[in-house]
């Protein structure tokens, strides 16, 4: 697989530190309110991206965090924590609104076909590790304590800024106009590792610590995660393009110091979802969510295909026009797949491989979706049997996750209840293939028209494709032999 590696701003080859292997991790969402559908961009990209490195032989262990502490208002170290910003909203606490926002984004997750992570690790449950990863820093020169709070020395590294695709006003994030300069800090890029100072003295949960009682800052927790259940070498880390800095920087950064290796050399972003007023964000309150849209009459994988239409590295601008094209385009495609008959059969082996080994290729360079979605367009012209067609749907879904198959099995038993309705009380029951349905009533048609020769043609037909057909009070019903 080629795959553009944020730290290098190259598309490479895809490798890892154990052939066959892949150390997966990814930021999760920090758990003060509802995922809005442009967190879920990343994380359907994401999916799609552990989905591929299965599909093309990997065995893949993803680890995510869930953010239940220490994530601030602002990236920089500054303002309230957004955890206990969501409880005063909500007037619970701070545990309670992280086990209900956990669940509801998990419940997103499966509306959207998006597989649970491997590992899910909240940050409240591996605080011993944060600070074991601190206490080495500081021992090692890479820490300091200054005003009741340590921060990661960032003149120490030889290196920093590792993804400098950004702008000036990104990189300036710590001295930005508004925010407050923190005179502790030796560096202006230099970060709190662990609290036990705030402006902010209502911090609901807070743990014993070398440095006095208080919490870790949100960049050590993804370190931490990381390095306990990928072990010391991550071969893929994956977040939405704002973590990059200072987020990721930051990653690199502590973990790098604490190891004293290199740590992680993929990194994958994925582009944010705009409206066309800009960039949707949970912190500005009104947001578009899984919920929402589905109270609007929309199926929640009709937006999983609208997302796999555009590429993970460019913006996408997200309408109810565009949304409502990639729902007709969905269903459009859902009933042609629902209009092939499982019993055209046997599949075709050396088709299904020349098929599914181009596809591995096509979405291979870069996670090319949009052309693994005109991959299906290609399969339904392809010539061959609707059973190999099918057959190749099914793989493709693999990674693509749009219950092809499934939904196809509801179109066209909900078509074959309409079929049978619509023929002036003759009734065809069968095991809801529409294709055979519409022979049966063809051959009611030509009993009654007396065309007794074309009838039996037909059931002969059947008869073929192993068919049997048995007359009933109301009608006829068919079944597999
Ligand atoms: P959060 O819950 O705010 O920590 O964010 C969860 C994930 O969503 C992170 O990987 C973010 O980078 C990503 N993200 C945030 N906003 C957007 C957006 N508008 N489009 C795509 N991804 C986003
Ligand atoms: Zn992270």
């Amino acid at each position: 697989m080629y795959l553009y590696n944020s730290a290098t701003h190259k598309k490479e080859e895809f490798k890892t530190h154990t052939p066959g292997h892949v150390e997966m991790y990814t930021c999760g969402p920090t758990v003060y309110h509802f995922a809005h559908i442009g967190n879920l961009r990343s994380y359907i990209m994401e999916d799609v991206l552990e989905k591929y490195l299965r599909y093309a032989g990997y065995d893949v262990n993803r680890v995510m965090n869930i953010t239940d502490v220490g994530h601030l208002t602002s990236d920089a170290d500054e303002g309230e924590d957004k955890m206990v910003k969501g409880a005063k909203r909500e007037h619970k606490t701070v545990m309670e609104i992280a086990q209900f926002y956990t669940d509801a984004f998990f419940e997103d997750c499966r509306k959207l076909n998006i597989k649970r992570p491997d590992v899910v690790q909240p940050a409240t449950g591996l605080i011993d590790d944060f600070i074991k990863i601190v206490k080495k820093l500081e021992d090692t020169g890479y820490a300091y304590f200054a005003g009741g709070n340590v921060y990661f020395d960032t003149s120490k590294l030889g290196r920093y800024y590792v993804f400098n695709d950004h702008d000036e006003e990104d990189l300036a994030v710590g001295v930005r106009e508004g925010v407050e300069e923190d005179t502790n800090k030796r560096n202006k890029n230099d970060f709190v590792l662990w609290f036990t100072k705030s402006k902010f003295e209502d911090q609901a949960l807070k743990w014993d610590s070398p440095w006095g009682v208080g919490y870790p800052g949100w960049h050590i927790e993804c370190s931490g995660i990381s390095l306990k259940y990928n072990g010391e070498y991550l071969d893929l880390h994956c977040g939405g393009v704002d973590n990059a800095f200072p987020h990721h920087t930051n990653e690199i950064a502590q973990s790098e110091s604490y190891l004293g290796h290199p740590w992680c050399p993929q990194w994958f972003h994925v582009h944010h979802l705009n409206t066309n007023d800009g960039k949707m964000s949970k912190s500005k309150g009104e947001f578009l969510t899984v919920s929402l849209l589905e109270e609007k009459g929309y199926d929640p994988l009709a937006y999983r295909f609208f997302c796999l239409q555009s590429h993970y590295r460019k913006a996408l601008v997200f309408s109810w026009e565009n949304l409502d094209n990639a729902q007709g385009a969905y269903s459009k495609l859902l009933k042609k797949i629902a209009a092939l008959s499982p019993a055209d059969g046997p599949v075709d082996e050396a088709v299904f491989q020349a098929y599914k080994d181009k596809f591995t290729q096509q979405l291979g360079n870069d996670l090319n979706t949009s052309m693994g979605v005109t991959a299906l367009y290609d399969v339904l012209k392809a010539k061959t049997n609707d059973a190999t067609k099918l057959a190749i749907l099914d793989s493709f879904d693999q990674v693509l996750s749009l219950s092809l198959l499934a939904k196809a099995a509801e179109l066209r038993e909900k078509a074959a209840q309409t079929s049978s309705s619509a023929q002036g009380g003759y009734t065809v029951t069968g095991e809801g293939d529409p294709a055979i349905d519409a022979l049966v009533m063809r051959r009611y048609e030509a009993k009654k028209a007396k065309n007794f020769a074309e009838a039996d043609r037909i059931r002969d037909e059947l008869k073929a494709q192993g068919i049997e057909i048995t007359d009933t009070k109301d009608g006829a019903s068919w079944k597999r032999v």
